[in-house]
């Protein structure tokens, strides 16, 4: 029987050279980035030389031609070194800050921006959120403000992730003032423009290997050619850009919470107290049933909603309730994991005290839980 519906030979093919991949050359210096506070560039390069950054994009733009579950596929395995931060630099890159260039994009924008992010050759970012506005995307205020054939950008982005070193950023920025989410339009800005700052790199609880900054931007000018998309709609279309990053994310806190998940598995069946294994007091064994129950029922929403979505359906609804479920489940799946490991799991030695802090994230970014609840009841006609 083949392993899960979902996925063809193919990608279970893709699969295991990943994971090879990730074992090889990603989980063996996670440590290392981690207390970096970075990953090496080149490592985002090598993942595009091999073909791991483009494997759901078209041929066209470099890509490998696959399918979404092709994206699902990278964001469990890489999910696999034990830390959240380095995959979701890949999925910034591949997954947020991307597709509107290959959705929106002009021919020139992919050339520029599109086909070298895919290469590993440019490092993408994504400018939403603002010191003053984050979940309130419709009342952002960095301004763009047309000169000639130019748009002159003042204002301030903070928790940008690959901020520090991108080479590009999809900016959300106001085009016209005053008219709330109609005003709204995105540029592509290489971060090489006169007036465009890092102004911080940011210190945070956990994605340590992923860096995150606060940019400062004063007088930046970016030509007409740099406008993505439609001026004025640029809030439709980061919203349609929200649904794919919330889904990679909903795929991502899953392969978190089944690593976490299988380590304490494992330790289950080999520590001892009480003259037995761990994992044979019915506590303990019943919680790891829960565990692996609610993992998969989040999986299989995800799959399912990942199923619609790859066939061009935005089911909003969907893609709210699994980014929610698999948050809150990778949550309260790692905090487990850390107590089946007892006191060896608050060890800084131990991965499931990162994959722990790393997880809690999955509750804020890409919209927090409050906002996946709003958008679901609305849905319901509330
Ligand atoms: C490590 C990290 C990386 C990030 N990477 C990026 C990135 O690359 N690019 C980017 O643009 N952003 C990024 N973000 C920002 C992230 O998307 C925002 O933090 C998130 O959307 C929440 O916005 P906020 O922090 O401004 O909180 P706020 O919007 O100020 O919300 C504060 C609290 O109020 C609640 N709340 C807000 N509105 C409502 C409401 N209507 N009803 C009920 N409760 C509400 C929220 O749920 C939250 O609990 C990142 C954040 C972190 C921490």
């Amino acid at each position: 029987m083949k392993k899960n519906p979902f996925f063809t030979e193919e990608h279970e093919e893709i699969r295991s050279v990943l994971r090879k991949f990730v074992a090889k050359e990603v989980t063996p210096h996670i440590d290392e980035w981690e207390e970096q506070g970075e990953f090496p560039l080149s490592v985002m390069r090598r993942m595009g030389e091999l073909g791991f950054l483009g494997l759901r994009y078209p041929t066209e733009v470099g890509g490998q031609g696959g399918d979404y579950f092709m994206s699902l596929i990278v964001a469990e395995e890489l999910a696999r070194c034990g830390a959240g931060g380095f995959p979701m630099a890949v999925a910034v890159q591949m997954e947020m800050a991307t597709p509107p260039i290959m959705e929106f994009g002009t021919e020139d924008q992919k050339e520029r921006f599109l086909i070298p992010a895919i290469r590993g050759e440019k490092l993408a970012a994504l400018g939403i959120t603002e010191p003053n506005h984050g979940s309130d995307v419709a009342s952002i205020q960095t301004r763009a403000v047309r000169d000639g054939d130019e748009w002159v950008i003042n204002g301030n982005k903070t928790f940008i992730t690959n901020g520090p070193r991108a080479d590009f950023v999809l900016l959300v920025t106001r085009t016209a003032p005053g008219s709330g989410y109609k005003g709204i339009t995105l540029f592509l800005v290489e971060t090489d423009r006169p007036g465009f700052f890092v102004s911080r790199k940011l210190d945070k609880v956990g994605m340590r290997s992923s860096d995150t900054a606060e940019l400062i931007l004063e007088n930046v000018r970016v030509p007409q050619a740099n406008l993505l998309g439609v001026e004025g709609k640029g809030f439709y279309h980061i919203m349609w850009e929200l649904q794919g990053e919330r889904l990679i994310g909903a795929a991502g806190a899953v392969g978190m919470a089944s690593h976490a998940y299988e380590l304490a598995l494992d330790y289950a069946k080999t520590r001892r107290t009480f003259g037995k294994a761990i994992g044979q007091h019915q506590v303990i064994g019943h919680l790891l049933a829960q565990m692996a129950t609610r993992i998969e029922a989040a999986r299989q929403l995800t799959y399912s909603t990942a199923y619609r979505f790859a066939r061009g359906e935005v089911p909003a609804k969907l893609i709210s309730m699994a980014k929610l479920e698999a948050s809150r489940t990778a949550c309260w799946v790692a905090d487990r994991a850390l107590q089946i490991f007892g006191g060896s799991g608050y060890m800084s030695e131990n991965v499931v005290q990162r994959i722990w802090r790393d997880v809690r994230l999955y509750r804020i970014g890409a919209g927090t839980d409050e906002i996946m609840k709003e958008i679901i009841a609305k849905e319901m006609g509330l």
